[in-house]
């Protein structure tokens, strides 16, 4: 009876409260240099959770990459943003590794990729799936090289584990990969709200920052709080880990009240159509003004993570006259480093209880509901279930500019704005885009669409646009020789490029009439052809290169150089 009870609990606590299981001897380390991080799975990231862990390259590239494990190189992509170059290894024990922002490929695989950039005539390739055995890989074979490809990232490697039928992204920390970490996550922060209008707390009506102070050794403790009906608490948190300053993301917060528990998560796996309710976990409206990410232990209304595994009354504390509740939030790091913030809540009778008005306008957004509303030229449509919650929206147009509602209110599904431009000639329509301008300094270029007089776009953003113009075509100078010189010794061209107003949307080289792979980096700002790539006749050629922006602008470099072969 004893040993089935004991068979009964075991049960329960791997099914119930333990995770899957996952295999942590298959797989290698995807480098051979010791694993230092500058992120952490699960991390807390501009719309979404990082998918994978971030190893530091010590500021390098090009170092070895090697497949975790045997199996057959599944996707393969190059792009300018997002993950830059990156490949896929399907593996025979369901799981598949995932390898970003990589400079080159190895052996074999970068002729397989420059194939079909020159059959394309395009850098980015979109998604390439070769067919399963087609690039059979042997675990410890290198499949890459590290780099910093996608937009604006240091040196690193970007490495993920999926679940191969799913796609469900898994913590790679669960398949054995060891990261010294000795520091207990740190808190930075506490913000306590008030959930009902009839919430009370320190008799103030809204949430507020709560300060706290270090009893023990990763024990901190608020001064004992009042409050009156259903109140939550946010929490701005990160965890460093040994030999690197890098503020990454914690493994788990927990919150018990009296010892019990009512809220935890763990970052052990999502998906990626999940990803987007990063938006209801944290504090959007305080993080889009202050740029800090304050993490609720309260899970609200809409909010469809996956990640939470116990929660009472979804983490809410309904606050009782009369009674004092113990607070406790527990923070993890994946290593079992903890730290731990009391806070002492006292129940009280609230005097003041005055209703707060709420604005009121005449655009009354119904969640569930389509809403099109138009104003001096300028009109804005919401699908179904574009916001989380109903709202009255602020809408107004002054001197051009439009002004959606605020930031700071995050949006399920993006809407479209469009603006009428019958008014403009057709240079002038030629030459316009729609700018987001919340930040006042920097207008952002909104892919902007354009039928006849309507130009529009579509975006998950509230706040302010309006009409921008970018008359300047892009700037195109030739970087590591002059026109009409022999360069024999040079092994590749390097070719600057930028555009100040919307942006480079494309270019196109060719070389004596060649179209020719130029490797864009846009930090450096630069395109780049390597000479081995193709075998030169005769001494002079030609070098055109086209760029073009955004609204369309182009500019073109003619060059002519000398080079025996
Ligand atoms: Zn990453």
């Amino acid at each position: 009876m004893k040993l089935l009870l004991t068979l009964f609990i075991t049960f329960l606590s791997t099914s119930f409260f333990g995770q899957k299981k996952y295999p942590t001897k298959d797989f290698r380390n995807p480098l051979d240099i010791p694993t230092v991080l500058a992120g952490t799975f699960g991390e807390l990231r501009t719309n979404h959770f990082h998918a994978g862990i971030d190893i530091k390259t010590q500021r390098k590239e090009g170092l070895n990459v090697y497949a975790v494990g045997d199996g057959y190189v599944s996707r393969i992509k190059v792009a300018l943003w997002g993950y830059g170059k990156v490949i896929y290894v399907d593996h025979p024990n369901g799981y598949t590794s995932v390898y970003a922002h990589l400079s080159k490929f190895g052996n074999g695989i970068e002729a397989y990729v420059k194939k079909r950039q020159y059959k394309k005539e395009n850098y980015e390739t979109g998604n390439i799936f070769p067919k399963k055995g087609e690039i059979p890989v042997k675990k410890g074979q290198v499949i890459a090289f590290t780099g910093s490809t996608g937009g604006f990232v240091a040196p690193h490697l970007h490495y993920e584990i999926r679940d191969t039928k799913t796609e469900k992204i898994i913590n790679p920390f669960l398949f054995g990969i060891k990261v010294k970490d000795t520091i207990a996550p740190k808190i930075k922060g506490l913000i306590v709200y008030t959930l009902t209008d009839s919430s009370r707390v320190n008799q103030n009506t809204n949430e507020s920052l709560l300060s706290f102070k270090k009893i023990k050794e990763h024990v901190y403790t608020t001064n004992r709080i009042t409050a009156k009906g259903p109140i939550g608490f946010g929490i701005n948190v990160y965890d460093q880990l040994n030999g690197a300053y890098n503020k990454n993301g914690v493994y788990s917060i927990e919150m018990k009240v009296n010892g019990h528990k009512v809220y935890h998560h763990n970052l052990e796996t999502f998906s990626f159509k999940e990803s987007k309710y990063i938006n209801l976990l944290i504090d959007y409206s305080h993080y889009s003004t202050y740029k800090k990410r304050f993490q609720k232990t309260h899970k609200v209304k809409r909010n469809q993570l996956k990640i939470y595994k116990n929660l009472l009354n979804n983490g809410v504390i309904n606050v009782k006259t009369g009674f004092n509740y113990r607070v406790e939030i527990i923070v993890s790091d994946f290593a079992g480093n903890t730290s731990t913030l009391r806070i002492p809540v006292k129940g009280v009778l609230s005097n003041a209880i005055f209703k707060q008005e709420k604005d009121t306008t005449a655009y009354q957004i119904s969640r569930g509901e389509f809403h099109k509303w138009s104003k001096k030229g300028i009109t804005i449509a919401f699908p179904k279930n574009t916001f989380y919650n109903d709202l009255f929206l602020d809408f107004d147009v002054q001197d051009s500019i439009v002004k959606i509602h605020e930031p700071t209110v995050p949006l399920n599904k993006s809407y479209t704005l469009t603006f009428d431009v019958s008014k403009y000639t057709e240079k002038e329509k030629s030459q316009l885009y729609i700018a987001n301008i919340n930040n006042k300094k920097y207008p952002s270029y909104q892919n902007t669409r354009k039928k006849k007089d309507k130009f529009y776009t579509t975006t998950k953003t509230l706040g302010k646009y309006t009409l921008a113009t970018d008359n300047q075509k892009p700037v195109i100078y030739l970087k590591n020789f002059k026109n009409e010189s022999w360069i024999t010794k040079h092994d590749k061209i390097i070719v600057k490029i930028s555009d100040k107003g919307t942006g480079i949307k494309s270019y196109r080289a060719t070389l004596d009439g060649d179209w020719i792979l130029m490797e864009y980096d846009l930090k450096k700002k630069q395109i780049v052809y390597q000479f081995k790539d193709k075998e030169l006749i005769g001494a002079k050629h030609q070098l055109k290169i086209e760029v073009e922006d955004n609204v369309g602008n182009t500019n073109i470099l003619n060059a002519t150089f000398y080079k025996k072969q």
